[in-house]
């Protein structure tokens, strides 16, 4: 193996860090996943310019040094956690900040590194809103473009997929691809950016996007319905789509013992009483305040007339507004409400079958533990069932549980991971939801981008 020493001298003392530097533990884990006791990565580099990567890799790619690039380590599939091969983490923190908003064409240039939170901040104050949005907002730009992350937009503005023009990657031998494009149309041959985009770090290193801006919504409605069981929510749902047509900006479903948790196991007043079978968050942002609102209750009371929603509660101000989605957003407080450790399942049904699917979960966990709590909840409107389960000393195994609950996405011919992606912790499971033609052609395409397999190997195929 290569002296890492080298890579120091060539790029500088500020890049590479000493893999017994204090710096190193907060490399090993992500939010869900923790780095096998026997890794021993070999140092930290700490890049911040496209070239400092490019050189980076090429010494790794002559040299055989794998690669474990990192964002801001908000994973929960273990894709930026060293593995026991020794190999180099290339984090990307240092590689920072908003390089341009171009306003006329709502397109907005922005270095790896810089953080969900700052995009979304850098766009509001440019009078702009970027879409994208989930509970990690800690992870990096490119973190989520390497994830192609969804989040609780998704419905009307699409996944992280959807909200790039542009990419700048470095490849394994550390050439530099710049497809750093701002328009939306570009037939020009193979789309080379949809390459990086959900490939986590196996197919090259994201340096800088050019990412689509939205107009700012002038209303915002947000409302918690209660129903009696998921029927009742795809009835609802279609009710949504049709009277509320472009502005449905969520549509987040929550089963009771999720409610429970989000209101109160964390000592919150439910906005509405627990006792009910399926809740649903639902959110429009619309562009004419005069009429939005009553447009949005509308529908509600339409709903609730048909009796289809039992029990309604409509935000009447910003701080109800966050107090409803604080209940939606309450996986970031599992710990708190004595639900961690937990397994998480992050699975794709289509929307209509999400309420049997998840009944047939319940009965399949329950038939092996039968005083298991697992937790329901999910974005239903684009097919996302979330499930988290308790681990306690009631429960199997995560490998026991993992083989269940996979092998029945496999027989629903679901997906095994809707949004989080395969990182190392769904890898064994990938056959589940892709043919061996499908598998053969990821290979092929592997080793046609990274011949030597230096970039995050262990990680996705
Ligand atoms: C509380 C909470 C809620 C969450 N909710 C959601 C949700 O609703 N929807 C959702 O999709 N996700 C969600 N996540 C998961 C996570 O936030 C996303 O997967 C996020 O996109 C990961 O970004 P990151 O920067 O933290 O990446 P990391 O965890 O650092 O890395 C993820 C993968 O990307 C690769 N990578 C990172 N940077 C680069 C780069 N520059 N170039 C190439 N590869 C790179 C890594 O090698 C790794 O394979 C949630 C996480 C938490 C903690």
């Amino acid at each position: 193996m290569a002296d890492i020493a080298e890579l120091q001298a060539l790029i500088g003392a500020k890049v590479v860090l000493k893999a017994e530097d204090a710096y190193l533990a907060k490399h090993m884990v992500d939010t869900g996943v923790t780095a096998p006791a026997d890794a021993k990565p070999l140092g930290v580099a700490y890049p911040s310019t496209t070239e400092e990567v490019s050189r980076i890799l090429a010494w790794c790619n002559a040299n055989d040094v794998p690669v474990v690039p990192q964002g801001g380590m908000t994973g929960l599939v273990g894709g930026g956690v060293p593995t026991s091969t020794p190999s180099l983490i290339l984090s990307m923190e240092r590689m920072r900040g908003v390089e341009e908003i171009d306003a006329g064409s709502a397109a907005m240039t922005v270095r790896a590194g810089t953080t969900l939170a700052e995009v979304q901040a850098a766009a509001d104050q440019a009078g702009f809103l970027f879409p994208l949005d989930l509970g990690g907002r800690s992870a990096h730009i490119a973190g989520n473009a390497s994830t192609n992350a969804g989040g609780n937009r998704v419905l009307r503005f699409g996944m992280m997929r959807d909200l790039i023009l542009g990419v700048e990657a470095v490849l394994a031998d550390g050439t530099v691809i710049s497809s750093l494009n701002k328009v939306i149309k570009n037939n020009t041959g193979y789309d080379l950016k949809q390459l990086f985009i959900g490939s986590e770090g196996t197919l090259g290193v994201i340096t800088r996007l050019v990412l689509k801006l939205y107009p700012k919504p002038r209303s915002q409605c947000l409302g918690l319905v209660a129903l009696d069981d998921y029927p009742a929510v795809v009835e609802f749902l279609g009710r949504c789509r049709e009277g509320l047509s472009g502005q449905l900006s969520a549509f987040e479903v929550m089963w009771p013992g999720f409610y429970r948790t989000g209101t109160v196991a964390l000592g919150r007043k439910p906005p509405i009483d627990l006792g009910y079978g399926v809740y649903v968050l639902v959110e429009t942002m619309g562009s004419d305040p005069d009429t939005d609102q009553a447009r949005f209750e509308s529908v509600i009371d339409a709903a609730i007339e048909a009796g289809a929603v039992k029990e309604a509660v409509v935000a009447r101000s910003g701080q109800q507004t966050k107090e409803i989605w604080a209940i939606r957003d309450c996986p970031g407080e599992f710990t708190a409400a004595g639900h961690n450790p937990q397994l998480g399942f992050d699975v794709s049904i289509p929307t209509a079958k999400i309420g049997d699917f998840a009944a047939e979960v319940d009965a399949l966990l329950k038939s092996h533990w039968p005083e298991v709590k697992a937790l329901y909840f999910g974005h239903a409107a684009d097919g996302n069932l979330h499930v988290s389960v308790h681990l306690d000393d009631k429960v199997g195994t995560e490998e026991e549980m993992d083989d269940l609950i996979y092998g029945l996405v496999g027989r629903w011919r679901g997906v095994i991971s809707a949004e989080h992606g395969i990182g190392v912790h769904k890898r064994p499971y990938l056959k589940h939801s892709r043919s061996e033609a499908e598998l053969a052609l990821m290979r092929t395409l592997k080793r046609a981008m990274d011949p030597k397999g230096i970039l995050n190997p262990g990680k996705v195929i």
